[in-house]
């Protein structure tokens, strides 16, 4: 079977650092490829990633690439990103780490055989040689460590020497590909020989509606003369950044992502509430997205996700201004009228918010009483019309939207969804600093 059919992109669902992103490099100074084992008798790509995350305090997953042990290959990363897995090297190579932990375990095929579809397919992508080749232990300065534990010689042998000569037929038929692309499980090489379609039905979970074909003169029945790539429809290629980074926050945290896209308007509404140095301004935002049809869309609104400043000094509530506390409130809100106007959404399950008494006019949570219940916090506007610049008594720990006409689209969204989904939110609401 061609591993390539067991090739899983990744990229958008590991987790990442929530400010430190991988510098870029230019793809021509990549000359190396690196072979790691993850040293853990098991693991996972998304294990590995939230080590790297959250116990190194790194931007994202330090490998390019993880092999599992039934050979699936998992694409963490674009190629282009420099990122941590041989010290000096990095500027150079591509990593690529297989499950497991060779010093006492033993490679399995299947695992082997993806290994060395990936460097053959690396090698000729990038003009590789075999002898660049090479095992963590072997980069500069690693001699010490005990990795990856297989006989690298053995892995460039098997290596053919003239994957570099294969490289000009892959780059003639590159499909105009973005770099993304140099290595992707969703482009499919038809040979010499094959039909489009005999090839696009023999990998399972695909339909010929899901390919997108860039030569639309291609005829799908009959055998190519010459190679030819097909590009399957891609969600991922389609994510906006801004959802990525969201998507992916999200899943650090694990929290649900609706991506249900059966019907349109699946909404999620994260709030990203900024530093709290400064009070009283509208300077959090509110994200809605949603996937339909494949495709994602995005709104961003100019919030506060915090009390205004006369509330901070005198509190409605004698234990303290709420503060809604960084989380996912799951169907915790519906549209209803705030204080019984104008459509809004209305807290419709319990939330959990600090109570901050100190009325010294700040927002400093640390070490503030948390409370969980009804306490009114809604998603509301400002200003009937217009921008509010202030929050002042606008909120008491609402969310608050500062201009009107933001506000219109976004109840709009929401009236839209319950249409389709039900009368039923969720808010989750981050910080921009963890
Ligand atoms: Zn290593």
């Amino acid at each position: 079977m061609n591993p390539v059919t067991k090739a899983k992109d990744f990229r958008v669902n590991l987790a990442q650092h929530p400010t430190k992103r991988y510098t870029r490099r230019p793809l021509e100074v990549i000359t190396h490829l690196a072979v790691h084992h993850s040293l853990t008798t098991s693991g996972s790509a998304k294990a590995f990633a939230n080590y790297h995350v959250k116990n190194n305090g790194w931007p994202g997953i330090g490998y390019h690439y993880v092999i599992e042990k039934n050979g699936t290959i998992i694409w963490c990363n674009d190629l282009d990103l420099k990122t941590y897995h041989v010290g000096k090297g990095n500027r150079y190579s591509i990593g690529v780490c297989m499950v497991g932990d060779f010093r006492s375990q033993k490679l399995e095929t299947a695992q082997y055989e993806a290994l060395q579809y990936v460097l053959k397919r690396l090698m000729a992508e990038f003009s590789i040689v075999n002898t660049h080749v090479l095992g963590h232990s072997e980069y500069p300065g690693y001699a010490w460590k005990e990795c990856p534990c297989i006989d690298m010689d053995t892995v460039r042998l098997s290596l053919e020497k003239n994957e570099v000569k294969k490289a000009k037929a892959y780059r003639g038929i590159d499909y105009n590909c973005a770099k993304h692309y140099i290595f992707n499980p969703n482009v499919i090489l038809v040979k010499p020989g094959e039909t489009v379609m005999k090839v696009v039905s023999g990998i399972n979970h695909l339909e010929p509606g899901d390919v997108r074909i860039q030569d639309k003169t291609l005829p799908l029945e009959k055998n190519v003369v010459e190679p030819v790539a097909i590009k399957l429809v891609n969600e991922n290629e389609q994510i906006p950044n801004q959802v990525r980074q969201l998507v992916s926050r999200m899943r650090l945290q694990e929290y649900t992502v609706f991506t249900d896209d059966s019907k349109p308007y699946n909404l999620n509404l994260v709030g990203m509430r900024k530093d709290r140095g400064t009070v009283n301004q509208f300077d959090d935002k509110l994200f809605v997205f949603w996937k339909y049809h494949s495709i994602w869309s995005l709104r961003e609104y100019q919030i506060t996700t915090d009390p205004g400043l006369p509330y901070l000094q005198d509190p409605l509530n004698p234990a303290g201004t709420a503060v809604l506390k960084e989380g996912q409130y799951r169907g915790a809100y519906r549209i209803g009228k705030h204080r019984n106007k104008y459509s809004a959404l209305v807290q419709a399950k319990p939330v959990t918010v600090y109570r901050d008494n100190d009325l010294d006019g700040m927002i400093d949570l640390s070490g503030m009483r948390e409370q969980t219940g009804f306490f009114g916090i809604n998603i509301h506007r400002a200003t009937a019309s217009g921008t509010s610049v202030h929050v002042n008594k606008w909120s008491a720990g609402c969310q608050v939207f500062s201009k009107s006409d933001q506000f219109e689209d976004f109840i709009k969204l929401c009236k839209s969804s319950a249409s389709y989904w039900g009368n039923s939110f969720t808010y989750t609401l981050l910080s921009e600093t963890i």
